[in-house]
């Protein structure tokens, strides 16, 4: 049997624990910045499996390494999940796996732990069966605190524990295809200023809120107007809080603050959208503020990181070799060419290619409109599909980037 047709075969082998690998990591609860928990279970996991080392960084992130070759490959998924929303919109328990049909239901099982289950075991069967690991060293990442801000966990790897990465795969839910980029974003706020005076007098004062709705007018004819991109497809320009400062109900309010959601599509960053927002007429009359808001994200660790909320556009083009290693890995382990897609969300691709311009590509089990929602969940056949991709991914890079491998 050839070596890729192996690599489905032993995960095959495993899909039962592979389940329920992907059962507990479901049923331990990892809200972002509670991800102790689940850490510990996937060192265990990683240990039991025989990898080379694990360890945990100082922001709580957990990393497994295979082999000591030099080139750096990293396996990222996150580990943390949203919360839940409303509980009665749930059929299922959300933090007890739940298995119906050959699906697994629960918080996190699409978003992102089934990459999770996946991951872990499918680098394992590199060392079970044999694959020449001394030209590669292969680093399978659990990341966490992604839900809050993507790519700040996966920057501070890549720039602390794993320097040198040179090519990063995400397994953020692809529906087994292969991915290569996504909209950016960033998170703006927009400030107008007033004069408080008594609501009996309004005469008196300058209300901020009325200072404000001009420039909500022309924000939202904005949306409409914003470059498109036939890869990544438009960008997008969302109010999505708006609150006022006031002495009083009985008060004529002397600030207004907005807040935006603005995805960012090619030829878009954070100067261009903020200078945009800028020049808007209303915006100049009415003397607003533009600000871009932080982050600061405390880990269960202890540590602070704290990062502006820009998230760079990435793409990477159809014929870099990630992109061509990543269809290979399919071909010869699944038996299948996979679709060469986008997100339609945000990943920690943000900070991997976008701010450090590292070649970095998708490929994960389960379907990601189920992530977020009370349907989460993951076929549990995808398990074992995804494990034989990951296995068989190095040596087709090797492969693809000219350095000998399949
Ligand atoms: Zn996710």
């Amino acid at each position: 049997m050839r070596l890729e047709e192996r690599f489905l075969d032993a995960a095959n082998g495993e899909s039962e624990r592979i389940g329920r690998f992907l059962a507990d990591l479901v049923s331990t609860p990892s809200l972002s910045r509670r991800e102790n928990a689940v850490v510990q279970r996937i060192g265990e996991e990683m240990s039991a499996l025989g990898y080379d080392e694990v360890v945990i960084d100082d922001f709580g992130s957990v990393v497994g390494r295979i082999g000591d070759g030099p080139v750096h490959i990293v396996f990222d998924s996150h580990i943390d999940t949203v919360d839940v929303g409303d509980p009665a919109s749930w059929r299922t328990d959300p933090f007890r796996a739940t298995i119906e049909g050959g699906v697994l239901f629960g918080r996190g099982a699409s978003d992102n732990k089934a990459a999770t289950a996946a991951m872990v075991h499918g680098a394992a069967l590199i060392k079970r069966l044999g694959v020449d690991a001394s030209r590669f060293t292969l680093h399978v990442v659990g990341t966490v605190q992604e839900e809050d801000c993507d790519g700040l966990a996966l920057e501070y790897l890549l720039k602390n524990a794993i320097p040198g990465a040179e090519v990063v795969v995400l397994g953020e839910a692809t529906n087994l295809d292969v991915y290569r980029g996504h909209r950016g974003r960033a998170e703006f706020a927009v400030h107008t200023r007033g004069r408080a005076a008594h609501a009996s007098a309004p005469d008196r004062g300058v209300n901020a809120i009325y200072r404000m709705q001009p420039i909500i007018e022309q924000i939202e004819r904005l949306n409409g107007q914003l470059a498109s991109d036939p890869f990544l497809g438009k960008g997008t320009i969302v109010l999505s809080k708006i609150e006022a400062q006031t002495p009083s109900l009985n008060a004529v309010p002397d600030g207004c603050t907005i807040y935006l959601d603005r995805r960012l599509t090619i030829g878009e960053d954070v100067e261009s959208a903020s200078a945009e927002l800028e020049s808007l007429e209303a915006v100049r009359k009415g003397e607003a503020t533009v600000e871009l808001l932080s982050y600061h994200g405390t880990a269960y660790t202890g540590l602070t990181l704290s990062i502006d909320k820009y998230f760079p556009t990435w793409v990477i083009s159809e014929g870099h070799p990630a992109v061509q290693a990543g269809v290979e890995a399919a071909r010869t382990s699944l038996g299948r060419t996979p679709k060469v897609g986008r997100w339609v969300f945000s990943t920690n691709g943000v900070s991997s290619a976008g701010r450090l311009g590292i070649p970095t590509i998708g490929f994960g089990p389960a379907n990601e409109v189920y992530a977020h929602t009370a349907e989460d969940q993951c076929p549990l056949d995808h398990l074992p599909l995804a494990a034989a991709w990951y296995a068989a991914f190095p040596d087709a890079y090797l492969a693809v980037s000219g350095r000998g491998g399949g």
